[in-house]
C-alpha cells in the first residue's frame, strides 16, 4: 500500500466562510439527499435491481431474479457513472432543506461529501437548485483529517453530521471537540445502519437541527 498524504484543508476564508460563527460540516448522501433511492432508480434504468436488505452498496446490486449480486467491479463502474451523470437527480431528504436553512442563521455551513471528483459540478448544481448553495468539498477516505484541518481554523464550536460510523469515528478521533451526529435519511436503511453510543443518532431533521443548535451554542 502506498503512502496516503493527509489532505490539505482549504482555508475557510477562501471558501467564503466566516470564522466568526460556529461551523457545521454536513454530508450529502443519506443526510441531505436520498442517495440509495436515487441510485436504485438509476440502476433500474439499467435493468438492475437494488435490494436494500443489508447495509452495503455494491453487494446489493442484482440482475432481476438473480441470487448472486453483480460483481463488485461492475458495481463500482455503475457507481462512478451515477455520480458522473445522475447525482443531481436525487431527492432531498425529508425536512433537510428547512432544517439546514434554519441552522444557516446561526452557523457557517460547509458540505463535506465523499463522492468521486467527477460529481463536483452536478452535486454543486443540486445543492444550489435546492437552496443549499453552501461551499462544497469532495473528499475521499475517512473524513477526520480534512475535518480537523477545517474546524481547526475557527475558535467557535463545530459540529459534523454523517450517516456512516467510520466517518463519524474518524472525525471524533481527529477533532474531539467537534460534536458528531449520525443521521440516516432512507427509512429502509434505518433499521440496517449500525449505530454507536459515541454519536447521537437523530433521523428526524427538525430534531437534528435542534440538537446541533444546542451543541454549537455551548
Ligand atoms: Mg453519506
Amino acid at each position: 500500500m502506498g503512502h496516503t498524504p493527509s489532505p490539505v484543508a482549504p482555508s475557510l476564508e477562501s471558501l467564503g466562510l466566516s470564522i466568526d460563527r460556529p461551523l457545521v460540516l454536513v454530508d450529502v448522501d443519506e443526510v441531505l439527499g436520498l442517495f440509495m433511492q436515487g441510485f436504485g432508480d438509476f440502476l433500474a434504468g439499467h435493468g438492475l435491481e437494488f435490494r436494500i436488505d443489508r447495509f452495503a452498496l455494491f453487494q446489493n446490486i442484482y440482475r432481476p431474479g438473480a441470487a448472486e449480486h453483480l460483481d463488485l467491479e461492475s458495481g463500482r463502474e455503475l457507481f462512478d457513472e451515477f455520480f458522473r451523470t445522475h447525482c443531481h437527480e436525487i431527492e432531498p431528504a425529508p425536512g433537510a432543506i428547512p432544517a439546514l436553512n434554519r441552522l444557516a442563521d446561526r452557523a457557517e455551513i460547509l458540505i463535506l461529501s465523499n463522492a468521486p471528483a467527477q460529481a463536483e459540478r452536478l452535486r454543486a448544481q443540486w445543492l444550489k437548485r435546492h437552496g443549499l448553495a453552501h461551499p462544497l468539498i469532495l473528499n475521499t477516505g475517512p473524513k477526520g483529517p480534512i475535518a480537523a484541518g477545517l474546524v481547526g481554523q475557527t475558535p467557535h464550536p463545530t459540529a459534523f453530521v454523517d450517516d456512516l460510523l467510520p466517518n463519524l469515528d474518524s472525525v471524533a478521533e481527529h477533532s474531539p471537540a467537534t460534536a458528531t451526529f449520525q443521521h440516516v435519511a432512507d427509512e429502509r436503511l434505518r433499521p440496517l445502519a449500525p449505530r454507536s453510543e459515541r454519536h447521537p443518532r437523530i433521523d428526524d431533521w427538525a430534531a437534528l437541527a435542534e440538537a446541533i443548535e444546542a451543541a454549537i451554542r455551548r
